[in-house]
C-alpha cells in the first residue's frame, strides 16, 4: 500500500506547458514525492483529436493491426465516449459511417452469426469458414454499436446464440472462431461470458464447464493464468472475476472468501511504488495494468485498499503531449492503451479538494468495470440487445 497523497485545494497550479512536455517524455518513473504534487491536467482535447483522426483514417505504421481493426474502432470510439465527446464532438454522419463499417463486419455462416476483424480477408456477408466471426471482435462490435446508440434492428439473436455455443470447447473453454479454431484461452471465454450477458441468454453454452475451465486457470499466488499451469497475470485476472461475476449464480459460490482474499492481496500487491500496476509479479509498471489490476479489484469490491491519487498520477503521467497515452512514461501513444487508462481513470479518478477546473478535467461518468463500458452504454446495451418480447 502506498500512503494517501496530500491533494490540497490550494496547492493547484497549472503546470508550465515545456516542463510538462519534458516530463512525458522523460524515461524516468515518477517518484514517490510526485504524490504530493498536484495532478497534471487531462489532455481531454489532444486525446479526442487522436481518436477523432484515426477514425477518419488509420495511421500507415498501424497498418500490421489491419487483422485487428474492429478493435482499434472500438478503443477509438471508446476514447470518445469516455470523454463525453461522442455525441458532442463528432457529426451524424461520422457515427452512421462507423457503424455502416462495423455492420459490413458483420457475417452469416453455418457456425451462425457474429462480426469479422475487418474486411482484410472478404467483404463477403457470409463467410466461408476462413474468414468467421471472431467471438473477442464479436464483443467489441457489440459494445462499440452500443456506445453509437444503434437499435440493434439488423442482429440475428438465435444467430449469435449459435455462434457463442459453437466456439466452446470440450474442456469448457471458448476459442476465437467455431469449432476450435483460433486461439483457446480466457479471452474467449470472457467474450463469450459478456456476450451472453448482454444477450440475457446462457443458453447455448455450458456456463458450469466455462466455469470449471476458470478455476484450472487458478494460481497460488490468487490470480489467474492465461491457460491452466500458467503464470499468473494482471489481465487474465480480471478476465477470470469478471466471467465468475457475470455468470448466473450456480450450485456454490463462484469465489470462497478464502480465494477472493487471496485475489485481492495479489492484486493490491501489482500496484508499485510509482502508483502504476504491474501485469505480473517482479515487471515494470504498464497503464493497461492500471485498467486490469484496477478493474479487478473494483468487481471485488476492494478498490478502496489502493491509492487511487497515486494511480492516477501514473496514468497522467503517461500522457503523449500531442495526445494518445502510453504504457509508460516516455514511450509513444497507442489506441489500446489510451482507451485502457481513460477507463482506468474512469473508476478511480480521485474525488479530490482541487480546483474547479482540475476536477471537471478528470472528472468521468459511472463505468462498468465488468463489461469495460461506460455505465450508459451498457445500460443502452442491455436495453437493446436482447430479443424483445413484445
Ligand atoms: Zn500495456
Amino acid at each position: 500500500m502506498i500512503d494517501a497523497a496530500n491533494t490540497s485545494m490550494s496547492s493547484y497550479t497549472s503546470p508550465h506547458p515545456r516542463i510538462y512536455i519534458r516530463r512525458a517524455l522523460s524515461h524516468q518513473p515518477p517518484a514517490m514525492s510526485r504524490f504530493s504534487e498536484p495532478l497534471p491536467p487531462l489532455a481531454r482535447a489532444s486525446h479526442i483529436s487522436h481518436a477523432k483522426h484515426a477514425l477518419a483514417r488509420l495511421p500507415g505504421s498501424l497498418v500490421n493491426l489491419d487483422a485487428s481493426r474492429m478493435a482499434i474502432v472500438f478503443y477509438c470510439v471508446g476514447i470518445l465516449d469516455l470523454l463525453g465527446a461522442l455525441q458532442d464532438q463528432t457529426s451524424d454522419m461520422e457515427r452512421v459511417s462507423w457503424q455502416t463499417w462495423i455492420w459490413e463486419q458483420y457475417a452469416i455462416g453455418r457456425y451462425g452469426t457474429g462480426f469479422k476483424p475487418g474486411p482484410f480477408m472478404s467483404r463477403s456477408s457470409t463467410n466461408s469458414g476462413h474468414d468467421s466471426p471472431h467471438i473477442i471482435m464479436t464483443y467489441t462490435a457489440l459494445l462499440t454499436l452500443s456506445m453509437l446508440r444503434d437499435d440493434f434492428a439488423r442482429l440475428n439473436r438465435p444467430g449469435l446464440l449459435q455462434f457463442v455455443g459453437s466456439c466452446q470447447n470440450r474442456d469448457g473453454s471458448f476459442s476465437s472462431t467455431p469449432n476450435g479454431g483460433g486461439d483457446s484461452d480466457l479471452r474467449n471465454l470472457y467474450s463469450a461470458f459478456a456476450i451472453c450477458a448482454l444477450l440475457g441468454d446462457w443458453s447455448s453454452i455450458d456456463v458450469e464447464r466455462a466455469i470449471g475451465f476458470v478455476d484450472s486457470c487458478r494460481t497460488y499466488e490468487g490470480g489467474y493464468g492465461q491457460l491452466p499451469s500458467c503464470e499468473a497475470q494482471g489481465g487474465t485476472t480480471y478476465l477470470a472475476l469478471a466471467a465468475l461475476h457475470l455468470a448466473p449464480p450456480g450450485p456454490r459460490p463462484r469465489l470462497a472468501p478464502a480465494e477472493k482474499a487471496r485475489s485481492e492481496h495479489w492484486l493490491v500487491h501489482s500496484q508499485d511504488a510509482s502508483g502504476g500496476f504491474r501485469g505480473r509479479t517482479g515487471k515494470a509498471p504498464d497503464a493497461c495494468y492500471c485498467f486490469w489490476g484496477g478493474a479487478a479489484l473494483r468487481i471485488l469490491g476492494a478498490h478502496d485498499k489502493i491509492n487511487a491519487y497515486a494511480f492516477t498520477q501514473f496514468i497522467a503521467s503517461c500522457q503523449f503531449p500531442f495526445g494518445g497515452i502510453a504504457k509508460a512514461p516516455g514511450q509513444p501513444p497507442d489506441f489500446y492503451h489510451t482507451y485502457m487508462s481513460l477507463a482506468a481513470a474512469a473508476m478511480y479518478a480521485p474525488r479530490v479538494e482541487l480546483s474547479a477546473r482540475a476536477y471537471g478535467q478528470w472528472d468521468f461518468t459511472p463505468f462498468n468495470p465488468l463489461l469495460n463500458a461506460r455505465e450508459e452504454t451498457v445500460r443502452w446495451a442491455r436495453s437493446y440487445i436482447p430479443a424483445r418480447t413484445s
